[in-house]
């Protein structure tokens, strides 16, 4: 049995996409599951592409995310370097393998006779193809060509007829028209591979047995499969991973909203999250059918355990924003508080510089805010707005906000101003969410009065919000001078 080898092979274009998020988790937890190793290799011979510190910028996100390679840029490896573009002699000491072996050929096309051709099949509604004006030069005039340095692809000989059958670990066998494939391109004009080549014999030297990759890369199975046919080389196995599309089935794409895993990361989705979202973009666990209909929620090690080939769908995976909030929200709850303050002190950076000089932020304090709010936010960025309250002195509302229902003004300042009363008599040793609470309500049960017109003008006062924690819960946090502080505000508004 060859040894199960996987790789997660992106082109570093300045983000990583969620979908490629998702290729690399599918081929990590493949090759966990098998017992084998994931490499990652970095396709970057399109120079013209390239996007400066990408690379350095993708391992970073991948790291972030918690997938582990095995093999890499950073890693090292048997079977480097796991960068392309360092592999050029590699690429051009089996081009000549196959130049020798007459499968492919030099193309001296200019490509401003390419440009033309290729507007005249737009004009005829024909698919862009090469004519192949020079797949039959004689040698005479090949090595004429070459001695006059005249520039050259390399392209790659297609069957001229017939059908080549290629077969995906999902969907079966595929069956492509050999009269609708191009003699691609293999090696540019610039001495570079394409991806074309460079994807085959890399995937074959690093010895990969499973290429797993989205499903857009159907189209380069056959010319990939004739590849190896032409090498004289066994192929590996190929699973293509399902489409993603938005609720609405279109495609995703960042006009849309977010698809870069970074600005899922900074607007404080969690890396177990991610994962555990994209697990199941795609992928259902045969007989798991009830957990997941439960809760959906699947830890990176949990996945490994369960993850086969034959649960990977075939059907487009929907990208379903509502179900993220849902599985960030649980693993924010999961956190305990010393961990949450470190994941959200950056998203507070802002609240902390409005208390500069003004209220006194320590740790505890914080931790005090984030207890409040563990239990509703969905991502991490969401504190920042909802806690601002708790950082400033100078809370601006209209006195409007004040008013329970129907309520008027002196009403509502009669009760502010028991309600001051009531905390001035609690010491600082009892100032606690319970203690207030109990105060508080066991005065307004013996006076028999609606607790709206009491708590709703207390809590509107404490935070200036329409919605917030509850009066009991912010008092205990803002401290006994700041809540009565606050309540006097309110009245002096009235
Ligand atoms: N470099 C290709 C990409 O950017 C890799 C495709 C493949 O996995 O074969 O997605």
């Amino acid at each position: 049995m060859p040894k199960i080898r996987l790789r997660f092979a992106p082109s570093p274009t300045g983000y990583l996409h969620i979908g490629g998020l998702r290729t690399a988790l599918f081929n990590y937890l493949i090759a966990k599951n098998l017992g084998g190793k994931l490499i990652l290799r970095i396709e970057d011979t399109d120079q013209k592409r390239e996007v400066k510190g990408a690379v350095k910028s993708l391992i970073d996100i991948l790291n972030w995310s918690g997938i582990k390679f095995d093999e890499g840029p950073e890693i090292g490896g048997d079977f480097g370097p796991y960068l392309q573009s360092q592999r050029k002699n590699i690429y051009s000491k089996h081009i000549q393998q196959l130049i020798n072996k007459g499968k492919v050929y030099y193309c001296f096309c200019a490509p401003e006779r390419l440009d033309k051709m290729r507007q005249e099949q737009q004009i005829k509604k024909l698919p862009p193809r090469y004519d192949r004006t020079c797949r039959d030069l004689s040698d005479k005039i090949i090595k004429q060509n070459l001695k006059d340095k005249k520039s050259f692809v390399i392209r790659q000989k297609m069957p001229l007829a017939g059908e080549v059958i290629v077969n995906d670990e999902l969907r079966g066998q595929i069956k492509f028209k050999a009269e609708n494939l191009d003699d691609q391109v293999l090696i540019k004009s610039n001495g570079m591979p394409t991806y074309q080549f460079a994807n085959v014999v890399d995937d074959y030297l690093m010895k990969i047995s499973h290429v797993v990759r989205g499903e857009e890369w159907i189209p380069s199975l056959p010319k990939n499969i004739l590849l190896y046919k032409d090498f004289g080389w066994t192929a590996p196995k190929y699973i293509h991973l399902p489409l993603m599309l938005n609720k609405g089935g279109g495609k995703l794409s960042k006009r849309q909203g977010d698809v870069a895993v970074e600005d899922f990361r900074s607007a404080g989705y969690l890396p177990e999250s991610l994962i555990n979202f994209c697990g199941l973009l795609g992928w259902r666990f045969s007989s798991a059918e009830k957990k997941i209909e439960e809760n959906e929620i699947f830890s990176l090690a949990e996945l490994v355990k369960i993850f086969i080939i034959k649960d990977i769908s075939v059907s487009p995976a929907i990208f379903d924003n509502d179900k993220l909030d849902y599985i960030n929200g649980y693993y924010i709850r999961q956190k305990s508080l010393d961990g949450l303050l470190k994941l959200i002190k950056p998203y507070l950076k802002n609240n902390i510089n409005l208390a500069k000089g003004k209220i006194n932020i320590s740790d505890e304090y914080i931790k005090k805010i984030i207890r409040l709010e563990q239990k509703r936010i969905k991502k991490l960025s969401e504190i920042g707005e909802l806690t601002e309250f708790f950082f400033t002195n100078a809370i601006d509302y209209s006195k409007d906000l004040l008013i329970w229902k129907k309520m008027p003004f002196g009403q509502i300042k009669i009760n502010l101003e028991k309600i001051i009363i009531i905390l001035e008599n609690i010491t600082d040793k009892n100032w606690n969410n319970n203690f207030i609470k109990n105060a508080i309500i066991s005065y307004i049960e013996v006076a028999n009065q609606p607790l709206g017109e009491y708590l709703w003008p207390m809590r509107a006062a404490l935070t200036g919000r329409k919605a917030s924690p509850d009066p009991f819960d912010v008092a205990a946090v803002l401290g006994k001078n700041i809540s009565i502080k606050r309540i006097k505000e309110a009245i002096d508004k009235i």
